[in-house]
């Protein structure tokens, strides 16, 4: 008995996989500094802890309708019409399990074997495997120097096969927040060859300066109607292991994600459903706290990187700084300098290449100021032992 193909061809979770090593290696006693994994170190608010207690003691832990109960489809449709300045209806609005599984449903009710689906590098680390599982063609697009859309590749990319695109901004693994005009500019695209597209909002709350984070759903009637938003409580509520999510579109999409889900999975769970819920009706005040706690570490970070000479863009949202690293790797590429920076230094970070960008990596800062303290003090060690490469050398 072995598992069919389609699964042999999937990777674990990189992500989760350094994750779970690096905290394997602090179980058996090694002082590992864990930047890996992007999960906020904060406790859920208030409200959703009292809601889920509430709920549990109350015996609300029944099944609930496949697509989520009413009350939090209509507390979706409010946060969502408020948010996206365009009104969504609870019928719109279906409940997940996560924003993963909101995204996968998402795309295994839009995708057709063979299409091909435009996905912006960098790019988290699930959207290629989610995309070739669904049986797509991923058509991954190099960024601007910046780590913005390249509008230019985006365009010459497109064939006849090209059914849809994949946004996510707040980006994981770069920070970057798209502006309006470039959220702007990729609608257009989508318009003139008629393509979908899948929105990943996840950090929407998670934007530390400039404007905030634009919707293609906002653009136009007609836009919104092309338009799949992806969103969750994981980050914007510090509620992770609460496991719970949502997709906005069109109805007979979100209809189809919740029948697909009907078969699958079932139900999302009641419990996380009212924490969630209670989040949504409440907008917690540990919100805000969080985020100006984040865009503190962001800055210390930031600095502390480029300090050690390595470039890095500010990134606007979410929590992760992705500096370039290119002058220090050799023929092993990123994930041979992540490997080297555990054993020696004790450094656990993702290497780019889970993102489709060779010459970087990524640094979670949803963990404490001394961690990232500590976490640039051994990246100094590091990098001082470590001249830079020989290609990189003569590439400059
Ligand atoms: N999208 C992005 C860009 C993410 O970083 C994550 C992180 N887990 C998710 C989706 C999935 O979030 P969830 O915990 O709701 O599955
Ligand atoms: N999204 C987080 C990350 O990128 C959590 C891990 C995962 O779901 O892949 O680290």
């Amino acid at each position: 008995m072995r598992p069919n193909a389609r699964v042999r061809s999937i990777a674990l979770s990189t992500t989760i996989a350094l994750d779970t090593r690096a905290k394997d290696l602090i179980a058996t006693g090694r002082d590992v500094v864990n930047m890996s994994v992007g999960e906020p170190d904060f406790p859920a608010p208030m409200a959703a802890q009292d809601a889920a207690v509430a709920t549990v003691r109350g015996g609300k832990v029944r099944y609930t309708p496949a697509e989520g109960t009413g009350s939090l489809r209509k507390a979706i449709a409010e946060h969502v019409s408020a948010t996206r300045g365009v009104a969504y209806t609870p019928a719109e609005i279906t409940v997940c399990h996560s924003a993963k599984h909101a995204l996968s449903g998402a795309l295994l009710a839009l995708i057709e074997q063979g299409d091909e689906v435009l996905c912006l590098l960098p790019a988290w680390v699930s959207y290629v495997e989610i995309l070739r599982y669904a049986g797509a063609k991923p058509l991954e697009i190099p960024s601007r120097k910046d780590l913005g859309p390249d509008l230019a590749a985006i365009e010459r990319a497109i064939t006849p096969k090209t059914r849809g695109i994949l946004l996510n901004s707040p980006n994981n693994p770069s920070g970057y927040v798209m502006s309006e005009a470039e959220v702007r500019a990729i609608g257009a695209v989508a318009e003139k060859h008629d393509l979908w597209i899948v929105t990943d909002e996840i950090y929407r709350r998670l934007v530390y300066s400039g404007a905030p984070n634009f919707s293609p759903a906002s653009i136009s009637p007609a836009m919104r109607a092309r338009t799949v938003i992806v969103d969750g409580a994981s980050k914007a509520f510090a509620m992770t292991g609460y496991r719970i999510g949502y997709v906005a579109a069109p109805v007979d999409i979100a209809a189809a994600v919740g029948r697909l889900h009907s078969q699958l999975t079932g139900c999302p769970n009641a419990v996380s459903q009212s924490a969630f819920e209670a989040c949504l009706k409440s907008e917690p005040p540990e919100v805000q706290r969080m985020c100006d706690e984040f865009q503190r570490r962001r800055d210390v970070l930031v600095a502390g990187l480029r300090s050690l000479g390595l470039p890095c863009e500010m990134p606007r949202g979410a929590f992760y700084a992705f500096p370039d690293v290119s002058a220090f790797l050799d023929t092993r590429g990123s994930s041979g300098l992540c490997e080297d920076l555990l054993e020696e230094v004790e450094l656990a970070l993702v290497p780019g290449s889970a993102f489709g960008v060779d010459a970087h990596v990524r640094l979670s800062y949803a963990t404490s100021l001394p961690i990232i303290e500590q976490a640039l003090e051994r990246m100094g060690r590091f990098l001082a032992k470590r001249r830079p490469s020989a290609a990189s050398r003569t590439a400059r």
